[in-house]
C-alpha cells in the first residue's frame, strides 16, 4: 500500500496527531481555570485517536485485519462531534444542559456507534455489508452509518448556530475570541462543501481529521490566549449585566464600547445600547470630569443626574492599559449611593440638632450660674457670691500685703416706704438705689445686696480713707436720688459703715461684723452719715 501519497497522508496525520496531543496537554493544564478546558481536552483526545489511528492506517503497521485501523478511527470519529458540542454548550452558557440526562443522551450515540462498528460482522448495521467492496473510504453503509452521520452533522450544525449567535451578540471587544472559535467550527463545513462539490486535493484521503485538528487549535488558542473575562463571553454577560452597579467601557476617544444593563438604567438610556456613541451624548456630567481623567490614578466623583436630587451616584473611572502600558480606554463604574447619602444626611442633621441643643444647654447653664450668684430683684451679686468672692479678695490681699475695704449701706427708715406706699414702692426704691450704686462702682468693686435693704460693697486695694471718701460720695448721691413712681415720689438717705482689712479684721466674718458695727454706729449717730469702724479688733 506504500506509495508516495500514502507516506504524505500518514505524515500529515501524524503531524495532526502531535498537534492534538499538544492541545490536549494545554487544555488539560487549564482544566480548573477555564470552564471550557475540559470539553476541549476531550475533543483533543478524540482528535488524537482519530489522527493517530488514521495515520497508522496509511502505514505498513501491523493490523489483525485489513480495516483494523480504519475501524479504530471511529473511537475518535464518534466522540469528536459530541465533545465539540459539549464545548459549545459550555462556551455559550448552556452548561446546564449537561445534567445527568443530557450527558447520558450525548454519550449514548457515540457509544452505540463504536459498539456497532466492532460488532458489524454479526449484523452489518454499520457497513451494510458494503465494506469488502469499498475503497478505503466509506460513503455508503448500513442504517447506523447514516444514523451516526446524521447525529454528527446535526451536532455540528447546532454548534455552528450557537457560536454564530454568540459571535454576533458579543460586544466588539470580545469579538476576537468568539470569532476565532467561530472560524474553528466554520472550517469543517467549508471543507465539506468542497468535498461534496468534488474538490478533493488528495484522492482517497478524508481530510476531516486534519481540519478538525485545526478547529481544535483555534478553540485551544482562544482558551490559552484570552483572559478570564474573555474565556466565556457569556460569562461577561452574567457578570457585568447581572451587576447592580453600572459598567461602561470607553475607548480612548470616549466612545462607548460596552455598557451593561445597570448603566443603561442609571443613565436612563432606554433599551438600545449606545455602542459607538460618544459618552458626552450619553452622560451630560462627563464635561465636568473629562479634564480630571488621569491614566495613573482612579477618579472618584459623586453626582446626581438632577441637580443635587436623589438618586445619588458614585462614579469611578479607571484607565485600561494594554501590556505595553498604552492607554486603551476607560472603565467607568456607576454605583448608587442614595441610601448611603441619606444616612449621611440624617447623621449630619441629627448632629446639627445635637450641636444646637448643646449650645442651648450652655446658654442655660450660664444663665443658671448667673442666677445662682445674683439677686433677682436688683440684679446685684447675692450674699453667697459676695462671701466667696470676699474670701478670695482677702486671700489675694494677704499675699500682696494689700488692703481691702468693706462699705455696708443701709437705707434709712426704709420700712416707711412699704408702709406708706406699699411693698412695690419699697422694691422700686431698692432697684433705683442698686442702679445708682452700680453705676458709681469702679472696675474691680463688688456691689452686692447683703440683706433686705442692706448693701455691701467690697473695694479691693482701697484704704479706709479712700473707702470713706467714696462712701460719702454715695451718701451724697443718694440724697440727690429721686425715685418717681406712678402716684408717688420718693427720696431717701443712707447710713454707711466702713471697715478695712487688715486693720479691722483679717477674716470675712470679723470684717463684716466690723462694718456692721460701724453701720450701727452711723444709725446711732442720727443716720444719713458715714462711720468707720473704730472698735477693737475682733479676731
Ligand atoms: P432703719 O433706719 O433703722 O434702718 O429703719 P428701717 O425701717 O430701714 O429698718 P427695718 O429693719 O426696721 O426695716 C426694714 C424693712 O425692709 C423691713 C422689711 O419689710 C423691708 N424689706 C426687706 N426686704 C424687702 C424687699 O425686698 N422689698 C421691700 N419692699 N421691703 C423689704
Ligand atoms: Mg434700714
Ligand atoms: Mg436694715
Amino acid at each position: 500500500m506504500s506509495t508516495s501519497n500514502t507516506d504524505l497522508y500518514s505524515l500529515l496525520l501524524f503531524v495532526a496527531a502531535a498537534i492534538s496531543l499538544v492541545l490536549l496537554a494545554v487544555a488539560w493544564r487549564r482544566r480548573d481555570v477555564a470552564p471550557t478546558a475540559r470539553p476541549v481536552a476531550l475533543f483533543a483526545l478524540a482528535m488524537l485517536v482519530w489522527d493517530l489511528t488514521y495515520a497508522l492506517h496509511w502505514t505498513e503497521a501491523y493490523r489483525p485485519q485489513p480495516y483494523f485501523w480504519l475501524d479504530a478511527t471511529y473511537l475518535g470519529v464518534a466522540v469528536a462531534p459530541t465533545a465539540f458540542f459539549v464545548f459549545v454548550l459550555v462556551y455559550t452558557n448552556r452548561a446546564h444542559w449537561l445534567n445527568r440526562r443530557g450527558r447520558i443522551l450525548l454519550a449514548a450515540i457515540p457509544a452505540l456507534t463504536v459498539l456497532m462498528i466492532f460488532t458489524d460482522h454479526y449484523h452489518g448495521l454499520f457497513y451494510g455489508g458494503k465494506r469488502l467492496n469499498a475503497t478505503d473510504l466509506i460513503f455508503d453503509g448500513g442504517i447506523w452509518f447514516w444514523g451516526n452521520a446524521l447525529y454528527s452533522y446535526g451536532l455540528m450544525l447546532v454548534s455552528f448556530w450557537f457560536l454564530l449567535q454568540t459571535f454576533l451578540r458579543s460586544p466588539a471587544v470580545y469579538r476576537g475570541q468568539s470569532g476565532m472559535v467561530f472560524f474553528g467550527v466554520l472550517l469543517p463545513w467549508v471543507l465539506n462543501i468542497f468535498y461534496m462539490t468534488g474538490t478533493r486535493p488528495l484522492p482517497n484521503l478524508d481530510l476531516t481529521p486534519v481540519v478538525f485538528t485545526v478547529t481544535g487549535v483555534a478553540v485551544g488558542l482562544s482558551i490559552y490566549h484570552f483572559r478570564l473575562l474573555d474565556l466565556v463571553p457569556i460569562a461577561r454577560d452574567i457578570l457585568v449585566d447581572g451587576m447592580n452597579d453600572g459598567v461602561l467601557v470607553l475607548d480612548v476617544h470616549y466612545r462607548v464600547i460596552d455598557i451593561n444593563a445597570a448603566a443603561m438604567a442609571i443613565l436612563k438610556l432606554g433599551s438600545k445600547p449606545p455602542i459607538g456613541a460618544t459618552i458626552q451624548g450619553v452622560f451630560s456630567g462627563w464635561e465636568d470630569i473629562v479634564d480630571d481623567l488621569n491614566p495613573e490614578a482612579k477618579l472618584i466623583r459623586e453626582f446626581s443626574l438632577d441637580e443635587d436630587q436623589e438618586p445619588y451616584f458614585c462614579l469611578e473611572i479607571i484607565s485600561i492599559d494594554d501590556h505595553n502600558q498604552k492607554l486603551n480606554g476607560w472603565l467607568v463604574l456607576l454605583k448608587d449611593i442614595t441610601l448611603q447619602k441619606s444616612v449621611e444626611l440624617q447623621l449630619r442633621e441629627s448632629n446639627a440638632l445635637l450641636q444646637e441643643q448643646l449650645e442651648e444647654i450652655n446658654v442655660l447653664k450660664e444663665e443658671l450660674h448667673d442666677q445662682a450668684m445674683r439677686d433677682v430683684l436688683t440684679g446685684l451679686f447675692n450674699r453667697r457670691y459676695l462671701i466667696s468672692t470676699l474670701e478670695r479678695e482677702l486671700e489675694r490681699a494677704r499675699r500682696a500685703q494689700s488692703v481691702v475695704s468693706l462699705v455696708m449701706v443701709d437705707i434709712d427708715h426704709f420700712k416707711k416706704f412699704n408702709d406708706t406706699y406699699g411693698h412695690q414702692a419699697g422694691d422700686l426704691m431698692l432697684r433705683n438705689l442698686s442702679e445708682m450704686l452700680r453705676t458709681h462702682a469702679r472696675k474691680g468693686d463688688i456691689v452686692s445686696r447683703y440683706g433686705g435693704e442692706e448693701f455691701l460693697v467690697v473695694l479691693p486695694e482701697a484704704s479706709l480713707d479712700t473707702a470713706v471718701i467714696r462712701a460719702r460720695q454715695w451718701r451724697n448721691g443718694v440724697r440727690e436720688l429721686v425715685v418717681q413712681g406712678d402716684q408717688f415720689q420718693l427720696t431717701t438717705t443712707i447710713s454707711v459703715g466702713v471697715a478695712c482689712f487688715p486693720e479691722h479684721g483679717d477674716m470675712v466674718e470679723t470684717l463684716i461684723q466690723a462694718a456692721d458695727e460701724a453701720l450701727y454706729a452711723a444709725k446711732s449717730a442720727g443716720r444719713d452719715c458715714v462711720v468707720s469702724y473704730s472698735g477693737s479688733l475682733v479676731s
